[in-house]
């Protein structure tokens, strides 16, 4: 049970009074929590079976806009409901709010109550059915970066988000001195996560001031996606409880280190490791070199998906541990793709080129549907690079800007057989309207490179 409570455990603690709110939530294309927080005793007694919210809302951007151009969701059709359908296996206390528990959705159909297609639980869990139709289950990990900082959310915006201060004053990649400041933070995210049921392993200082990394033991891929979704969310909630902010934008300064979201993938057959031959090179087996092929072939056409906004582009560039090409290597972190636990049973694949504003449930859908046409096709993996991958010039590059994702996104074959023609369409116009919006702007750097000067 990926949750912390059955539902009928739920009942108990809701006659005895323990628990009196129900967050009843779903993941948007953002990768937020939205939802409605139920009386627990109405969500027990009825509200368990289905609720329903506007169907804006998997159509809308991080503002809350309603951006034309959608097919399934729209002014003319007059902006109806979802059902949101709790999915009671994923019940879980929620630690760090009082007498609070949090159930995830999946979204429906108002009418047909059929998976909605393009809401992001519903296209990992296609992926998924389509992985285990060929016997194998995936196990991923989603490393999470964000920086911390000193101030509060509020006291940020109310500053127009000026004089930033993270919360260290150096760079702290695995310090421990400058991690214990931090434990008041820190603590009780790692605390409050693992008693919500999340298989935490570690947090620790990453290679900037005030940058964090949580790590979250691999799971089946959906509990993955589930945890990352609860995770990102919890540690906004509980460093704001704490008088801080985080932020989870891959790039908040053109000097600093941007935050990734690596992903760590592997295959099973029977809880048996699919990725691991020991008769073979790094002890990777022939499914796991389909898989890479694949992979690394179809990376430009779904970086849309690690990387979402104008702002994602920022952190790809040469000598920042981000990647720009999509080659694969060795333990090897200039690469887009390392390969890991070489040799061993936990032999895996870690993508490196998502952000941390990636959706979980989109990107490790798309590398699952990459990863599935590899082994369809028995595709050949080139062999490993070495060296500084950033100055290979024979290696393919990944997409450069939000701009050319969105086109290699629209134009791509692989991912409309594999998500739908409707599922590509319905992203391409969200990755379109992120680029009107930020071309709509005129920048501070416009400003102040030409006010005077032009
Ligand atoms: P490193 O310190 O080199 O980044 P870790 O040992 O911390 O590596 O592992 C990174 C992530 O990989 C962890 O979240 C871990 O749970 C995950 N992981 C370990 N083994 C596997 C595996 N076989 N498949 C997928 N993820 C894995």
């Amino acid at each position: 049970m990926p949750g912390t409570l059955t539902f009928d455990d739920l009942k108990s603690h809701v006659s005895e009074g323990s628990i009196d709110t129900v967050l009843v939530c779903f993941v948007d294309m953002q990768g937020r929590l939205m939802g409605k927080r139920f009386h627990a005793v109405n969500f027990v007694e009825t509200s368990f079976k289905e609720t329903h919210c506007c169907n804006y809302l998997l159509a809308t951007d991080l503002e809350m806009a309603t951006p034309d151009g959608y097919a399934a969701t729209n002014w003319q059709s007059g902006y109806g409901d979802y059902v949101m359908a709790p999915d009671l296996t994923t019940i879980r206390h929620v630690p760090w709010l009082e007498g609070t528990a949090l159930v995830l959705c999946d979204v429906l159909d108002h009418h047909t109550h059929k998976p909605v297609p393009h809401s992001p639980r519903a296209i990992l869990k296609r992926q998924i059915e389509r992985l285990e139709a060929l016997g194998f289950e995936a196990k991923m990990a989603t490393e999470l970066e964000f920086f911390l900082f000193e101030k509060s959310f509020d006291e940020i915006r109310k500053e127009d988000f000026r004089n930033l201060d993270p919360i260290s004053g150096y760079n702290e990649d695995y310090h421990i001195f400058q991690t214990t400041k931090e434990e008041g933070v820190m603590r009780p995210i790692r605390n409050h996560l693992f008693a919500a049921g999340l298989p935490i392993e570690n947090t620790k200082g990453e290679a900037e001031a005030g940058q964090e990394e949580l790590n979250i033991r691999y799971s089946p891929a959906l509990d993955c996606a589930d945890y990352h979704s609860i995770a990102k969310h919890a540690i906004k909630e509980i460093a704001w409880q704490h008088g801080r902010a985080v932020t989870f934008l891959p790039k908040w300064h053109k000097d600093r280190v941007g935050s990734s979201s690596h992903v760590h993938q592997s295959l099973w057959i029977d809880g048996e490791a699919a990725f691991f031959d020991e008769t073979r090179p790094h002890g990777m087996s022939e499914v796991m070199a389909h898989y890479m092929a694949g992979l690394i072939k179809y990376a430009p056409d779904y970086t849309y998906f690690l990387a979402p906004y104008v702002n994602s582009y920022k952190r790809f560039a040469k000598g920042t541990f981000a990647p720009t090409k999509t080659v694969w290597s060795v333990d090897n972190r200039t690469a887009g793709f390392r390969l890991c636990g070489e040799n061993t049973n936990g032999v895996r694949v870690e993508c490196r080129i998502g952000g941390s504003d990636l959706n979980p449930y989109l990107a490790q859908a798309v590398m699952l549907a990459a990863g599935i046409k590899g082994i369809e096709d028995a595709m050949e993996l080139a062999p490993a690079t070495t060296g500084d991958v950033y100055e290979d010039a024979k290696a393919t590059d990944i997409p450069q800007t939000l701009r050319a994702a969105t086109e290699t996104l629209r134009g791509s074959t692989f991912l409309r057989a594999a998500l739908g023609d409707d599922v590509v369409d319905h992203y391409t116009r969200a990755a379109e309207w992120e680029q009107e919006e930020f071309d709509r702007v005129v920048t501070d750097w416009e400003i102040a490179r030409g006010f005077e000067r032009a």
